[in-house]
């Protein structure tokens, strides 16, 4: 067959199907017991938001704004932009729905979709996965530590390898910015040593030169000053708050000072987990507190902590159990035709009896999980199908009589079609 009319998916993004498919219903499933069974509640935010809430959240400085963000202008002319992460989406919809008069800390925990125009590769899409949890409205170290290990524990049940954890407090942001000036100065004075596009941005993010892989700019970063040296008295106690408490659970951490975060939006605590078991894209999910956020989106004062972690990248560096497929209790199958030539009704040989969807809908009807043939095969080839799905009934449907057979212990009666559902339910009782 020829290519030409061929319609392929955009580069970066793919179609779950298959054992992909149940392998994130299992991630999903997982996730909705530990985060739920910890308090947070699910939310889900709009696929896109007004440009100003990225801009003005996620920082004007950074790469996403910069270089990644997929926004356009609608019919209208309004700036929309599809969701590049999820935390400035959780804190516009608590400032919208005024959910600082709730029970404190609020928390939330989302599975969506987000989009950034980046270099595909393995494991880094334009659009990817993302399961995330936010907490609102506490400052107590403790609920960083909680948002921490429940990360962890998921990853473990996950059976995501080889798993670090790098962490780091960023300080308030009066001790970033005295940093900051500090590091640029230090900057400037390596000037020559330095990558162009570390060069180049000095003034607007110089907290991405310690991300660089360049030789020259690891270099100078070497001895660069350490934002470690800059927190304040409560900022450090803070932290050693947060540590005390991933002690008390045995979480293991290194800590990193050199640890930065893509988003503008963090304060105090930041962390990432990274797996071994993936390439060069080895981060698996990280997060951070966002003291100041949802009051520079509009709303009162309120401290909040939260994480993403990548769907693709946990599944690539995790052995999900399988999901169990849905069990079949009945299939109905039918002779195709019977007394030679003749089709059962008035009706394309090949096409479904009307009485087989009449049991398949009273079946249902009854609470059986139940399916039925629709393709037009033979009645071996149906028998073949139902044993492939693993159905324990089968119905086949004759003129005057119907066959139920026990697919498990192999008995066979011949019954009316109306007393099938009552047969099949028994049936399943007596297991
Ligand atoms: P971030 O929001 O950048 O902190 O990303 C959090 C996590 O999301 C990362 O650790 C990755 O697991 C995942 N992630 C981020 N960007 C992508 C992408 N383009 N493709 C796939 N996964 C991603």
């Amino acid at each position: 067959m020829s290519d030409a009319g061929k319609i392929q998916a955009p580069r970066g993004t793919f179609d779950v199907l298959g054992e992909s498919s149940s392998a994130r219903a299992t991630l999903e499933a997982k996730a909705r017991s530990i985060l739920e069974g910890a308090g947070y509640e699910r939310i889900e935010t709009p696929a896109f938001e007004a440009t100003e809430l990225f801009a003005r959240g996620v920082g004007a400085s950074t790469d996403i704004v910069q270089k990644e963000m997929y926004t356009f202008e609608d019919a209208s002319g309004r700036s929309l932009t599809l969701r590049p992460e999820g935390t400035a989406p959780v804190c516009r919809a608590y400032v919208e729905h005024g959910m600082h008069k709730l029970r404190q800390p609020v928390r939330l925990w989302y599975l969506s979709s987000f989009f950034r125009y980046e270099r595909a590769q393995a494991g880094r899409y334009r659009q990817f996965w993302q399961l995330g949890a936010e907490a609102l409205g506490s400052e107590d170290p403790a609920v960083d530590a909680e948002s921490i290990c429940l990360l962890a524990a998921l990853l473990e049940e996950m059976g995501v390898a080889s798993v670090r954890l790098r962490l780091s407090s960023l300080g308030s942001p009066a001790a970033r910015q005295a940093y900051r000036e500090q590091l640029q100065r230090h900057l400037h004075a390596h000037a020559d040593s330095l990558s162009e596009d570390v060069r180049s941005r000095i003034d607007l993010n110089p907290l991405r030169a310690f991300d660089s892989e360049h030789p020259g700019t690891r270099r100078a970063m070497e001895t660069a000053p350490l934002l470690g040296d800059f927190l304040s008295a409560e900022d450090t106690e803070h932290f050693a708050e947060v540590r005390a408490r991933l002690d008390a659970a045995h979480l293991a951490y290194q800590i990193d000072h050199t640890l930065v975060r893509g988003l503008d939006y963090y304060t105090r605590t930041v962390f990432e987990l990274t797996s071994d078991a993936l390439g060069a894209q080895s981060g698996v999910g990280g997060g951070g507190r966002y003291d100041g956020l949802v009051q520079q989106l509009g709303g009162p004062p309120t401290p909040g902590i939260g994480w993403a972690a990548g769907i693709e990248r946990i599944l690539l560096a995790g052995s999900p159990p399988p999901a169990a497929p849905a069990p079949v209790d009945l299939f109905v199958a039918y002779e195709p035709s019977h007394d030679g030539d003749r089709p059962l009704e008035d009706r394309p040989a090949h096409h479904a009896p009307a009485g087989a969807f009449a049991l398949l809908t009273e079946a249902r009807a009854a609470g059986l999980t139940a399916q039925m043939e629709l393709a037009g095969r033979s009645l071996k080839g149906q028998l073949g199908f139902a044993n492939a799905l693993g159905a324990r009934y089968v119905a086949i449907l004759g003129t005057d009589e119907t066959v139920l057979k026990d697919m498990l212990g192999g008995a066979q009666d011949t019954l009316a079609a109306d007393a099938v559902v009552h047969a099949v339910l028994r049936g399943l009782r007596t297991l």
